[in-house]
C-alpha cells in the first residue's frame, strides 16, 4: 500500500491523474489530510464513493497506528504509535496556554552514543516523511502548534525526509517556518544544507560540553569539532537572521561547573551569531548519571548571564511518563509496556 501522507499538493495532483481524475481532486485529498486532519478516504464526503473506492485499492493514508498515550497531569501527553513494519516510535505533546509543543522523532531509535540518553546506539532505520508528519497530524490538538524535532533520532542524519517533512509542515499544514525548530547533535553539513534552503526554522545545538574533550566523552559518535559546528551555526544565522539555541543538559559533577559556564560563555562570544542557552535539568534514567542542583543550575545560569549570554532553564515536564527521550519506546522494547 503506498502513503499519501509526505506527498505536497503538485504530487496528489499526479496522482489524482493518474486515476484518471480531474487534478483537482489532488487538492481535495490535500486539503482533507493536511488540514482537517481525516485519517480514512470514506471521511472525504465531497469525492464520491467511486473515487474513494478507487484510492483506497492503491493507496493509504497515515501510516501510524495509535498504540499508547500516557498522560500527565501537567497536560504532557507521550504517544507511542506503531508502524506498518510493527516497529514503534515516540511523541511528546506539551500543552502551553494557546500554544502546543509536538516533539516528533526523526529515526527509529537513534545512532549517536549520548552516554546519558535512553535512545542511544540502538538504530533501526530512517523515518519517512510520511511517519514524521503522522506524528504531528495524530497528536495535534484544536491549539497553534510548535513542532521541534527533537525526539528520538538525529534529524541531519535523515536530511532527505527532514526537509520534505519541514516543507510539508509549514506548506500544507500551515505551520509557520518560525515555529518549527530543528535539534542536532552538530553535524556540520546538515546545518549547512539547511541554511540553504531557504526556510528561517529555528535551529537547535546539543552542546552539553564547552571543551571537545569533555564532549567526547559524553558523545560516542558523530562528532565534529566545536569550532566547526560553531561556524556552521554562524552561517546558520548569516542566512536566516534566527537566534542560535544552544541546548546543555545538566549533569552533576561532570558540565555543570563554573569553570565550564565560563568556558562556555566565552567561546560563545567569540562568535557574532545571536544565540540563546537553554540549561536541560537531566532527567534521569538508568545511565548513572545524576542531575544537577537547582542551586548549581542556578550558578551556571548566572556565571553565563554575567558573561552576557541569554539563559533560560527548561522547565520540566511530564514527569513519571518516562519523558525523557527514548524511556518510553525501550519500556516498549523490553517488554514493560504490555500490547
Ligand atoms: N539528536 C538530536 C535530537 C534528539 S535529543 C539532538 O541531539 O539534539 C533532544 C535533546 O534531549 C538533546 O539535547 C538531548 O541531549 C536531550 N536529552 C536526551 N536524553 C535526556 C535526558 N535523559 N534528560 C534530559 N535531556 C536529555
Amino acid at each position: 500500500m503506498k502513503t499519501l501522507l509526505g506527498l505536497k499538493t503538485k504530487e496528489l495532483e499526479q496522482i489524482a491523474l493518474s486515476l484518471g481524475l480531474d487534478a483537482y481532486r489532488g487538492r481535495q485529498l490535500a486539503q482533507w489530510m493536511y488540514r482537517k486532519r481525516v485519517t480514512s478516504f470514506e471521511a472525504m464526503t465531497d469525492l464520491g464513493k467511486d473515487t474513494r473506492e478507487r484510492l483506497l485499492q492503491t493507496y493509504a493514508i497515515n501510516p501510524l497506528k495509535e498504540k499508547r498515550v500516557h498522560q500527565h497531569q501537567d497536560g504532557t501527553a507521550k504517544y507511542l504509535f506503531e508502524l506498518e513494519d510493527g516497529e514503534c516510535i515516540e511523541t511528546v505533546k506539551i500543552p502551553h496556554g494557546d500554544w502546543e509543543t509536538i516533539c516528533v522523532s526523526t529515526q527509529l531509535g537513534c545512532p549517536i552514543g549520548c552516554t546519558f540518553c535512553a535512545s542511544g546506539l540502538d538504530y533501526g532505520r530512517n523515518l519517512t516523511a510520511a511517519e514524521i508528519i503522522g506524528q504531528v497530524l495524530l497528536s495535534r490538538g484544536d491549539t497553534s502548534t510548535n513542532v521541534v524535532f527533537m525526539g528520538i533520532g538525529e534529524p541531519f542524519l535523515n536530511r532527505k525526509e527532514l526537509f520534505r517533512s519541514l516543507k510539508i509542515l509549514n506548506g500544507e499544514v500551515g505551520i509557520g517556518a518560525r515555529h518549527l525548530t530543528v535539534s542536532t547533535i552538530g553535524i556540520v553539513e546538515g546545518i549547512e544544507n539547511l541554511a540553504h534552503l531557504g526556510m528561517e526554522v529555528n535551529l537547535g545545538i546539543s552542546l552539553h560540553a564547552p571543551q571537545d574533550e569533555l564532549r567526547r566523552r559524553l558523545i560516542k559518535t558523530h562528532l565534529s569539532r566545536l569550532r566547526d559546528i560553531l561556524k556552521a551555526a554562524d552561517l546558520y544565522f548569516q542566512k536566516t537572521g534566527r537566534r542560535i539555541s544552544f541546548e546543555y543538559v545538566m549533569l552533576s559533577g561532570v558540565n555543570d561547573l563554573l569553570k565550564h559556564a565560563t568556558h562556555l560563555g566565552r567561546l560563545l562570544k567569540s562568535f557574532d551569531f545571536k544565540c540563546h542557552v537553554n540549561l536541560i535539568p537531566y532527567n534521569e534514567t538508568d545511565s548513572g548519571y545524576s542531575s544537577s542542583s537547582p542551586a548549581r543550575i542556578r550558578a551556571f545560569q548566572q556565571c553565563l548571564e554575567e558573561l552576557g549570554i541569554n539563559v533560560t532553564v527548561r522547565q520540566e515536564r511530564g514527569k513519571g511518563i518516562q519523558a525523557a527521550c527514548g524511556q518510553l519506546r525501550r519500556q516498549h522494547l523490553e517488554g514493560k509496556i504490555p500490547s
